[in-house]
């Protein structure tokens, strides 16, 4: 009796139960993956073997010259948006294809890496039948051939008819041209017009994705104080001082934010004495000091990172109040600057969370969940993740990103192309 209500069950869900829930065409896509390892592995190794550090324009250009025959592969039109002169940057790789079926699917990849020419450089190396080495090996340019070669997967099956995807490529992702009003202005405009965002920055293994980041901004505290002879400090008619002052400042910002999830603030120049100057463009400060002196000034920079626009707001809130409890004889005001918005964790970004569960289930790998969002900076998506629904982290796993000697596991690395084929595969074919 049960084998029978296997069978029918079998034939009504189209031979689902038999492979562990991967349909026919899942199943193909698996194949045309596999086939075709050694061609991503090759993609990946010309694109390492190109310096593309955010800097060198040349490098990123020829990064993107080289992704573009394979997204015509996968028939996408593309194009390269420039920007003005003044930015300094490469620009970006746009390529598209327009269609009706299934959700609108926005795609993202970097070109750039942290790595600029001067630096020693770091080619595409093996080192074991596992692990691979190189510039951007794993972040992204391991990501960028996922994305790739999932999309040409799906396109070699006829599995692309009819679909909308715009897979962006910037160029700055590392160091992002600025005012990022213009450099992403053209990347935002797109983004809205599709209804979901899947970036390929590094994976952290085969069972964790990125649901929500954090955003990250700026803070500077400026501190004056009446100076005066070191001798009559803390007296009603001397005071305490602009260093004593900004001490207290931090020591509370410490004491009263420092255990909330997901905040982090942390002051990463000071500069106070009897006579000091700070130059907020070049980051730099210089003071002069005497001991027998009450410092007049101090300025701190520091940095407050956030999950969600109201943790950063009642931070802020927070740290004001606390600026403004004055030692005698001082007096202290904070500026904030806004920085990458956050990409908070919402209901949309798990409902594309359990679709890669359900597919990483299926194709034997275990379950995928929601990453630490602590552990992540932010990124690209952050940008429009107040837009479109989002998930990072899809791309290749490895180590060390953004150091020399960054590494690729090349044992995930089919799974993790497989896994988003049919990712794009169910978001396209499912209402
Ligand atoms: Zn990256």
């Amino acid at each position: 009796m049960k084998k029978i209500l296997t069978v029918v069950l079998a034939l009504l869900l189209g031979n689902n139960i038999f492979s562990q829930g991967l349909s026919d065409n899942e199943k193909r896509i698996i194949d045309y993956v596999n086939k075709h390892i050694p061609d991503a592995e090759k993609l990946l190794t010309d694109a390492v073997n190109i310096n593309s550090g955010t800097l060198n324009k040349e490098g990123v250009k020829k990064v993107g010259a080289l992704f573009t025959p394979e997204f015509h592969k996968a028939g996408f039109s593309t194009e390269w948006v420039t920007l003005p002169d003044s930015l300094k940057r490469a620009g970006h790789l746009v390529a598209t294809r327009k269609g009706k079926k299934g959700k609108r699917i926005f795609i993202i990849g970097h070109l750039d890496t942290v790595f600029e020419p001067d630096m020693p450089a770091g080619p595409f190396i093996r080192l074991n039948d596992s692990t691979a080495t190189g510039q951007g090996v794993n972040d992204m340019k391991g990501g960028d051939v996922v994305a790739i070669m999932a999309l040409q997967a799906l396109q070699s099956l006829g599995l692309l008819e009819d679909v909308s995807i715009t897979a962006y490529f910037t160029g700055d992702e590392e160091k992002a041209g600025t005012p990022t009003r213009i450099s992403r202005a053209d990347f935002i405009e797109r983004a809205k017009t599709c209804e979901l965002a899947l970036a390929f920055e590094s994976a952290n293994g085969l069972n964790s994705v990125a649901t929500a980041r954090r955003g990250a901004s700026g803070w500077i505290l400026k501190v004056n104080a009446k100076t005066g002879h070191s001798a009559g400090v803390f007296s009603t008619g001397s005071g305490y001082g602009a260093i004593y002052e900004a001490a207290r400042i931090l020591n509370q910002f410490r004491e009263e934010l420092s255990n909330e999830k997901y905040l982090t603030f942390n002051p990463g120049l000071i500069v106070g004495g009897s006579e000091m100057n700070y130059d907020e463009s070049k980051a730099r400060g210089e003071a002069i000091g005497k001991t027998n002196i009450i410092s007049p000034s101090v300025v701190v920079t520091g940095d407050l990172r956030f999950l969600t626009e109201a943790q950063k707001q009642a931070a802020r809130e927070k740290m004001k109040e606390i600026v403004n409890r004055h030692l005698n004889g001082t007096s202290a005001e904070i500026r904030f600057q806004d920085g990458i918005p956050a990409m908070e964790p919402t209901e949309g970004n798990s409902r594309i969370l359990k679709t890669i569960d359900e597919i990483s289930r299926s194709m034997g790998i275990g379950s995928t969940q929601a990453g630490d969002p602590g552990a992540r900076g932010a990124g690209d998506i952050s940008y429009i993740a107040k837009y479109v629904d989002c998930i990072d982290g899809l791309g290749a796993s490895g180590r060390g990103a953004h150091a020399p000697g960054e590494i690729i596991n090349l044992k995930e690395f089919p799974y993790l192309i497989q896994r988003a084929a049919l990712l794009i595969y169910r978001l396209t074919h499912t209402e």
